[in-house]
């Protein structure tokens, strides 16, 4: 039986900003009172999130990075990029967002859980080792991979990012490496800036970050493509350990930052081809970790489609079907040709 697990808290919601900003923690309450839905009350296993420690934040920060961002502690306000906030508490918010997504990897890499996803903000995939960016304090993903590997000893990890922006941390943490693999797609050219299909990774990391640049209008059946024919065969040859999913809901059909078009029941198709092939490559071992996602309703029924797939409430064929002749293959066929050819001599399936 498929047991999901989520990371919940309201302490989550300490990181606030002095006026407004799209990353509140308005979020996080949309979602916490989604899970009383009748539909959705007692099917999900809770976990205990902690506060991660200073090693494992230095698994991808640097200590003067880290010693800065405590130093915003008991301040009323600081700002650390031109997005980016702390308040009094959000040093500690953001240390728990950390120890939350590890304390998901541990649950399922244990095996005690099939799957989880880590409802927790600040976001990450921003962060870079030695500097806070776009809403992203510490970056929860990436140190979960590295914990991943460091503690639990798995070999290879999975790092999708279906977020609108690039993780532009998330990749050069790993830029360099094998053994995690990071795929992104993402509105382009558009914020952070990185992103090129050109960039593939290096030295040793060569072929092992993959990015899919779109320009502004796909939606379900244009990512369901790409999934299909660029991220599942990798994944398949790569096989992971355990999978990452950086999910970010901006992407939504009417979210005020982006210009996709993907709608719950697309969201919940992304997941069950992640879920999909994870069951494959890694007994299903998945851990969810939530990025970004601006628009309240879109978030909350996304999200609720997204855990629903997680169960093994799987979507009817019927559904995926009119997804798939949604598709305009125009859209993206130019770049899909372009990210098989960059990606090409490192992937034979593809
Ligand atoms: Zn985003």
């Amino acid at each position: 039986m498929v047991q999901t697990g989520i990371v919940k808290d309201d302490r989550y919601m300490d990181h606030v900003a002095d006026s407004y900003h799209p990353e509140s923690h308005q979020r996080l309450e949309v979602l916490y009172r989604m899970l009383q839905d009748s539909d959705m009350q007692g099917k999900f296993a809770e976990i205990e999130p902690r506060m991660a420690s200073q090693e494992e934040l230095e698994l991808i920060h640097t200590p003067g990075y880290i010693q800065m961002v405590a130093s915003t502690a008991g301040r009323t306000f600081t700002m650390l990029d031109p997005d980016t906030y702390a308040c009094s508490k959000s040093y500690e918010t953001a240390k728990l967002a950390v120890g939350g997504t590890l304390a998901a990897v541990d649950k399922v890499l244990k095996g005690e859980l099939s799957n989880a996803f880590a409802l927790i903000r600040p976001p990450g995939h921003h962060a870079e080792s030695n500097r806070a960016m776009g809403f992203c304090l510490f970056n929860n993903v990436a140190i979960a991979a590295g914990y991943a590997l460091k503690t639990h000893k798995v070999k290879k990890a999975l790092i999708i990012d279906w977020d609108l922006h690039h993780g532009n941390g998330t990749q050069h943490s790993f830029y360099e490496r094998a053994d995690v693999l990071y795929f992104s797609t993402h509105q382009f050219p558009y914020y952070p800036g990185t992103g090129f299909v050109n960039e593939v990774g290096s030295g040793a990391g060569k072929g092992f970050t993959v990015n899919v640049p779109l320009s502004p209008g796909p939606g379900d059946g244009e990512y369901m493509i790409i999934f299909e024919e660029i991220l599942e065969p990798i994944a398949r040859e790569y096989k992971p350990d355990i999978v990452f999913v950086s999910a970010g809901f901006d992407i939504y059909y009417h979210d005020p930052l982006g210009g996709m078009q993907v709608t719950p029941e697309g969201f919940a198709n992304l997941a069950k081809i992640v879920s999909e092939f994870a069951q494959e490559t890694c007994h299903g071992k998945v851990v969810f970790v939530l990025e970004g996602g601006y628009h309240l309703e879109g978030l909350r029924s996304s999200v609720k489609e997204v855990l629903r797939t997680l169960r093994g409430e799987i979507l009817a064929g019927e559904r995926e079907g009119k997804i798939r002749k949604m598709m305009d293959h125009r859209l993206i066929a130019p770049i899909i040709k372009r990210v098989k050819e960059a990606q090409k001599p490192f992937w034979k399936n593809l």
